[in-house]
């Protein structure tokens, strides 16, 4: 089991509100992100849930218990870091085995979860080496393993892909969503990485200062935002937003389209030059200039496309792919 709930959660680091009270559950076995630009509170409000912080107000319910004075290591929960803190001395076996030992698991289930550990994580072969003979993707399948035998109600994770390469990190994200399919455990995990939150989360909790903007599944989120903020931020490249006469003809203070909903088309209304074309091989960005509708449209358009910097171009926005904003930001339905 590994419900978790925060009930008008809130934390202050001496006058300063850091955490504004927020109510969240998270479900037993649920994959959940937390997302939003650095300084947001991520970080704290995983401490707060792990109980390395306490909290300033407000209650935190695990399984429907009240854990809020319940000190860490009582509260279930497994922490992985973006420093992996692995013990440079120690085995790879010993150092998945320590937090066991710790708690006084007889041997005998010590090897039992560290050979399943092992498998589960691809690091059968290591279990004798060092952390300083594995490679960064190996050590932090490590400090993953260290968490897994202590067979946690929740995974929590801050940040443990951001030291790696961006090669292994696709990796290591494919990785992680494969081991909560086979172990089902609530996994919560920050990043200020939309594309990570994309594409791991069943359910993205976005924050800004401290608040909750939006919760919601990937799709959700991407097809709905509820306000500019969240518009902005998921999705990469970003949406397009528009301000002025075009987006008060759709009544509107600010409207958004995303750079696949804008067709390159002879005929279409808009029109600019082609700034940079940014060549992906399987797509084509083009960041498109004097438009008089923003400083620059993306525009999504085909791998092959034959344009390139200082052509001339007319786009099409696809009319039911407009999203709408009023003066404060917030969508209209
Ligand atoms: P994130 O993980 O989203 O980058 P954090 O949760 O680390 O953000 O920090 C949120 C805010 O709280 C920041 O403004 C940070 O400076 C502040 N903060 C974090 N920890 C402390 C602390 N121990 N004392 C004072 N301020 C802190
Ligand atoms: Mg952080």
């Amino acid at each position: 089991m590994g419900q978790i709930a925060l009930e008008q959660v809130a934390k202050s680091f001496g006058d300063v509100n850091v955490i504004q009270p927020l109510d969240l559950t998270i479900e037993d076995g649920e994959f959940c992100v937390f997302v939003g630009p650095s300084g947001c509170g991520k970080s704290t409000l995983l401490r707060l849930i792990a109980g390395l912080e306490d909290i300033t107000s407000g209650a935190i319910r695990i399984d429907g218990v009240d854990a809020s004075d319940t000190p860490p290591a009582k509260r279930g929960l497994a922490m992985v870091f973006q420093s992996y803190a692995l013990y440079p001395h120690m085995t790879v076996r010993k150092n998945i085995a320590f937090p066991m030992k710790m708690s006084g698991v007889p041997e005998a289930e010590q090897k039992r979860r560290i050979e399943a550990a092992a498998k589960a994580l691809n690091l059968t072969d290591y279990l004798d080496r060092r952390p300083g003979q594995l490679s960064g993707g190996q050590r932090q399948r490590v400090a993953i393993g260290r968490a897994i035998v202590r067979e946690p109600a929740a995974f929590l994770f801050d940040e443990p892909l951001s030291n790696l390469d961006a090669a292994l990190r696709v990796g290591m994200r494919l990785e992680i969503s494969e081991l909560h399919k086979r172990l089902k455990t609530t996994m919560v995990y920050v990043t200020h990485d939309q594309v990570e939150a994309m594409t791991m989360a069943d359910k993205i909790v976005v924050l800004r200062a401290g608040n909750i903007e939006q919760i919601g599944s990937p799709l959700e989120l991407y097809r709905n935002p509820r306000n500019l903020f969240v518009a902005g931020f998921i999705g990469s490249p970003r949406m397009n937003l528009i301000e002025g006469n075009a987006a008060a003809q759709h009544g509107a203070a600010t409207i958004g389209i995303r750079p696949e909903h804008i067709e390159v088309a002879e005929n279409g209304p808009w029109r600019g030059t082609v700034g940079v074309a940014e060549h992906l091989g399987s797509d084509t960005f083009l960041h498109v200039l004097g438009t008089g509708l923003a400083e620059s449209l993306t525009v999504r358009a085909t791998g092959e496309v034959g344009l390139r910097f200082g052509d001339a171009v007319a786009l099409a926005p696809r009319e039911d792919q407009i999203h709408r904003f009023d003066a404060s930001g917030m969508r209209i339905a």
